[in-house]
C-alpha cells in the first residue's frame, strides 16, 4: 500500500462558506509546514472579522430550513456522508501526516475515530426521540422535545485535524444546527475536505461553514449574538478564557483543555504488555495526544524492573517521516513545539530527575531540517518539578516512584488536570477501588488510552473540561438541543371557570 500524494500544488488554504471554497482576503497569512522536512508547504489565511461574520450569516440563513428539515432525512445526507468519508479515508489520512506529522497509520485510526462519530450521528432521528406522559391530569397529556440552538461553532486544535471536529459538527448539524467550524491553522486542509465531502453529500449550502483563523477569528464567534453555542478543544489557559468568555456573551460552553495522563503499574502486572502500553501511549503520535500518557506511576518495587525495559524500548524506537509505513513516530507539529519540549528535558534536568534516555538532536537521515526529537524517559520524577506538574505535550515519559496504590490515587487526584489515567493490574479489586477511588474522566483498567467510543461521550475533569457536557455521545445531543416540555389537553377536557391555584393531577 503507498500513501497517496493528496497535494500537488502550495496553494494558499482559505475558507468554506455557504456551500463554496473562499480565498481569503484579510491580507493575514501564516505559513503551514511540513514538519517532517521543516520546510513551508503552503499558507493558511487568517479570517478576518468580516469574513467570520460572513460564515455566521451563512449559517443563519440555512438555519430555518435546516432545522425543519425531518430528522430522518438529516440523517440520509449524514449517511452518504459517511459513505464518502470512508470512501476518501485514506486521502484524509494522508493530509493529516501532511501537516500535522504524525504516522500515515496513525492518522488512519484517527480518521476512523471521527466516522465512528459520524455514524452514530446517522440515528439521530432514534436519539431525538422525547418522552411522552399520557394523562398526567384528566385530558392532559405532557411530552419532551429537544429543538436545535440555531447557529453553534467549534474551535478546534491541532493534535486531531479530523477526529476532534468530529466530536462536535456531525452531532450539531444531525440535531439540526448550523456549523461554523475554526479550525486550527496549523493543520487547516482536513477541515475543508471534510466540508467538501458533506458539501458533496447534498448538505445544503450554510449548514457547514470553515473559517480558519486565530484569536481574532474565536473573539469574533466568541462575541457573535447569532452563535448560541461553542464547542472548544485545546490547551487549559485557552479552554479556561474560551468558558469564561463565551459565557459571559451567554452561550452554552464546553471547553476541554490540556492534560497529565498518569498510568499506574500494579506489582501484580503484567509487565511485558505494560511496557508495550507504556512506549505506545508516551511515545504514540510524539505525546502529541490529549490522552497520551506522559506519567508512570511504577508502584513497589516494579521501578526497578520496569525502567530499563522501557528506556530499551525509547532508544530504539523507529522514528521517521510519518509517510514511511514503518514509521512509530514521526516529527512535532512545528519548530516552536520542538523547542517547547526540548526546553522541558532541560527543566527536568535541572530539577534534579534522572534523565534515562535523551531524545534531544534526534536527527533523521534526509530530514534534517524536520521537527523531530527523539523519545525522552525520565526516572525518580518528584510532583514538584515543573516535568509533572505541567502538561510537555511532546513524547517524554516521566517516571514516579510510589509505595502503594493509596500513594498513586493520592499523587493523581491531587494533579490538576484530569482527563485519562490508566492502572495495570491483575487484580480486579483493585482494578475496582481504583476505577472508584480516582477523580479522573476517562479510566482504563489495562487500557493504556481509555478514549471512549461515539455513543459513550469524551470529557475530563477538573481543569481538563470547563462546563457540564461532554463531548459527543448523548451528552453531544443534549449539548446541541435545548429541551422544551409541552402540555396539551383539548376543550373536550377542559373545565369550566378560571383555576386560581397551582394546577395538580386530577
Ligand atoms: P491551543 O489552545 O493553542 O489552540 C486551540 C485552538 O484555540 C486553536 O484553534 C487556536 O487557533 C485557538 N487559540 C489559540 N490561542 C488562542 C487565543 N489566545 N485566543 C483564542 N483562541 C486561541 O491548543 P493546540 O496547541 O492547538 O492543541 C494542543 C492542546 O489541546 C493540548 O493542551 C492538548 O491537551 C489539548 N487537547 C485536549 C483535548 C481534550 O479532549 N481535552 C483533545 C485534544 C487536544
Amino acid at each position: 500500500m503507498a500513501v497517496p500524494n493528496v497535494f500537488n500544488d502550495t496553494q494558499n488554504v482559505g475558507h468554506f462558506i455557504g456551500g463554496r471554497r473562499v480565498p481569503g482576503d484579510s491580507g493575514r497569512l501564516q505559513a503551514v509546514y511540513n514538519p517532517a522536512t521543516g520546510a513551508t508547504a503552503r499558507q493558511v489565511a487568517l479570517g478576518s472579522v468580516d469574513e467570520v461574520n460572513q460564515a455566521v450569516a451563512a449559517a443563519v440563513a440555512a438555519a430555518p430550513s435546516w432545522a425543519d428539515t425531518p430528522p430522518i432525512r438529516r440523517a440520509r445526507i449524514m449517511n452518504k456522508f459517511l459513505q464518502l468519508m470512508n470512501e476518501h479515508k485514506d486521502t484524509l489520512a494522508a493530509m493529516i501526516t501532511a501537516e500535522h506529522g504524525k504516522v500515515f497509520t496513525d492518522a488512519q485510526g484517527e480518521v476512523e475515530r471521527g466516522i465512528d462519530i459520524i455514524e452514530f450521528a446517522c440515528g439521530i432521528p432514534q436519539l431525538l426521540k422525547g418522552d411522552y406522559t399520557e394523562q398526567v391530569s384528566t385530558g392532559m397529556d405532557n411530552w419532551t422535545v429537544r429543538q436545535p440552538l440555531g447557529v453553534v461553532a467549534g474551535i478546534t486544535p491541532f493534535n486531531f485535524p479530523c477526529m476532534v471536529p468530529c466530536w462536535m459538527f456531525p452531532l450539531a448539524i444531525a440535531t439540526g444546527n448550523t456549523f461554523v467550524l475554526k479550525p486550527s491553522e496549523r493543520d487547516p486542509s482536513a477541515s475543508l475536505f471534510m466540508a467538501e465531502l458533506f458539501t458533496q453529500a447534498g448538505l445544503p449550502d450554510g449548514v457547514f461553514n470553515v473559517v480558519q483563523g486565530d484569536k481574532l477569528a474565536v473573539d469574533t464567534l466568541l462575541e457573535h449574538p447569532q452563535v448560541k453555542a461553542i464547542s472548544f478543544v485545546g490547551s487549559t489557559p485557552i479552554a479556561h478564557y474560551i468558558h469564561e468568555r463565551g459565557s459571559h456573551f451567554g452561550k452554552r460552553v464546553q471547553a476541554l483543555g490540556g492534560a497529565k495522563n498518569h498510568l499506574v503499574v500494579m506489582p501484580d502486572a503484567d509487565l511485558e504488555r505494560t511496557v508495550d502500553a507504556l512506549v505506545g501511549a508516551a511515545y504514540g503520535s510524539a505525546g502529541e495526544r490529549c490522552m497520551a500518557i506522559s506519567v508512570a506511576v511504577l508502584v513497589g518495587d516494579t521501578g526497578d524492573k520496569i525502567v530499563p525495559l522501557l528506556a530499551e524500548r525509547a532508544k530504539n524506537l523507529k522514528i521517521r517521516n510519518g509517510m514511511e509505513l514503518d514509521a512509530e513516530m514521526g516529527p512535532v507539529v512545528t519548530k516552536q513545539a520542538l523547542e517547547r519540549i526540548e526546553g522541558y528535558i532541560g527543566a527536568g534536568i535541572e530539577e534534579g530527575a534522572r534523565l534515562v534516555v535523551d531524545g534531544r538532536g534526534c536527527s533523521v537521515p534526509g530530514h534534517e531540517n524536520g521537527f523531530f526529537t527523539g523519545g525522552t524517559l525520565f526516572d525518580h520524577v518528584t510532583p514538584q518539578m515543573r516535568i509533572y506538574k505541567e502538561e510537555i505535550f511532546g513524547p517524554v515519559l516521566s517516571c514516579v516512584r510510589v509505595k502503594d496504590l493509596a500513594e498513586a490515587v493520592q499523587l493523581i487526584n491531587d494533579h490538576e488536570f484530569g482527563n485519562g489515567v490508566s492502572c495495570f493490574t491483575s487484580d480486579g479489586n483493585v482494578a475496582r477501588e481504583f476505577t472508584r477511588r480516582v477523580e479522573i474522566g476517562m479510566v482504563g483498567i489495562n487500557v493504556p488510552i481509555p478514549v471512549p467510543m461515539a455513543w459513550q461521550g469524551f470529557g475530563g475533569w477538573k481543569k481538563s473540561l470547563f462546563g457540564d457536557m461532554h463531548v459527543y455521545g448523548e451528552e453531544g445531543v443534549r449539548f446541541y438541543t435545548r429541551q422544551k416540555s409541552v402540555m396539551q389537553r383539548w376543550p373536550q377536557s377542559i373545565g369550566k371557570g378560571a383555576e386560581f391555584v397551582m394546577p395538580t393531577a386530577k
